[in-house]
């Protein structure tokens, strides 16, 4: 017994699903269902409708089918290789020995369990050399494999079963010997399947290359709008931030110039001069002023200085550097810095 098939198998499973999937998808949503949502609207329209719903549904699962195709196959390939491992592998219990004449049995055969959410177990069937009975049967895990009689649900008494197979049913009776209780359990038989004549047809509709490639590009498109769309969202929601944006006054440098000059001069500080800009990824303009109001000491010279900077640049995109301003003989220096971008911007707003 081996597991593990060729590759074509799974492509085949795979696609016999993606076919299902998609001949669901197509019929899924109905004139009659459209009617309750779009009362007013007349026959033709709502035949438009439901074909546009059905074919976009099949659109997605024909996509979402092809992007998962190979992964899931890969999965299901080494899960049969897995089992097939796990088979071979598998060590029997040693030293087992017959109930009836004491010697050590063998190995006469072994099966696979597959079960579900839980481990693949090995069980072992032992023979003895003289053909003893009873035969025993022990798992990889040495466990020993026993016949559990069945039970009456109702009182637990021994019950006498009955099977009845046919080629369409397998079919048991249970008859409890204490109460009489009768429990009948049928299992269908899988009977082959008629053929599915519309299979390769339907294959080549909803598994075809161009298809899933035309839907994997609308994907990619579609995550990019998303992000977009995200970014106009950011800015609906912090409207009031990007309003103050928007509002910010952007100087040149020699606006800047003049707009500080006579705001200075109005509180003693002149002949203010800007030097060459610094420009690295920023641009910096450092500048000197001198104070020339009598018996102001140098600490308050800076720090009224600083105050009045603070001010006047607060509602453009300028901003005195964080080191602030020195005071030397009557003379005061400093750096003013731009803030160009619209992220940097944003983020000396919302400080
Ligand atoms: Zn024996
Ligand atoms: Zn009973």
């Amino acid at each position: 017994m081996k597991y593990l098939k060729e590759r074509q198998e799974y492509i085949d499973r795979y696609d016999r699903v993606t076919v299902e999937k998609c001949r669901w998808a197509e019929k899924a949503v109905t004139t009659d269902f459209v009617k309750k949502y779009a009362k007013d609207t007349d026959e033709k329209e709502m035949n438009r409708m439901a074909d546009a719903f059905n074919n976009l549904q099949v659109w997605i699962t024909v996509g979402e089918m092809y992007s998962k195709k190979e992964e899931t196959i890969n999965k299901w390939m080494k899960e049969d290789e897995d089992h097939d491992r796990f088979f071979e592998t598998a060590k029997a219990p040693i030293n087992i020995k017959c109930l009836t004449c004491s010697r050590d049995m063998f190995v006469s055969s072994k099966h696979l369990e597959t079960r579900l959410n839980k481990p693949d177990r090995v069980l072992f069937m032992y023979d003895c050399t003289l053909d003893h009975i009873p035969r025993r049967a022990f798992y990889d895990n040495g466990e020993e494999w026993k016949y559990k009689k069945p039970l009456c649900v109702k009182c637990s008494a021994l019950v006498d079963r009955v099977d009845d197979d046919t080629e369409k049913m397998w079919k048991s009776t249970s008859t409890c010997s204490n109460c009489g209780h009768i429990e009948v359990s049928e299992i269908e038989r899988t009977v082959n399947k008629p053929a599915d004549p519309n299979f390769e047809k339907d294959r080549a509709r909803f598994c075809s290359e161009t298809e899933r490639r035309k839907y994997i590009d609308w994907m990619r498109t579609a995550h990019e709008l998303t992000a977009i769309l995200d970014k106009q969202k950011e800015k609906e929601n912090n409207k009031e931030l990007y309003d103050s944006v928007a509002k910010l006054k952007r100087l040149k440098i020699i606006e800047l110039e003049q707009l500080l000059a006579p705001i200075f001069e109005k509180e003693n500080y002149i002949k203010l001069q800007f030097k060459d800009p610094e420009i690295t990824k920023d641009v910096i303009v450092p500048f000197t002023v001198h104070d020339t109001k009598q018996g102001r000491e140098d600490r308050i010279s800076c720090h009224d200085l600083q105050k009045l900077i603070k001010r006047t640049l607060e509602d453009t995109n300028w901003r005195l550097m964080s080191d602030g301003v020195n005071y030397r003989l009557g003379m005061l220096e400093g750096r003013l810095k731009v803030y160009e971008r619209e992220e940097d911007i944003v983020k000396l707003i919302s400080r």
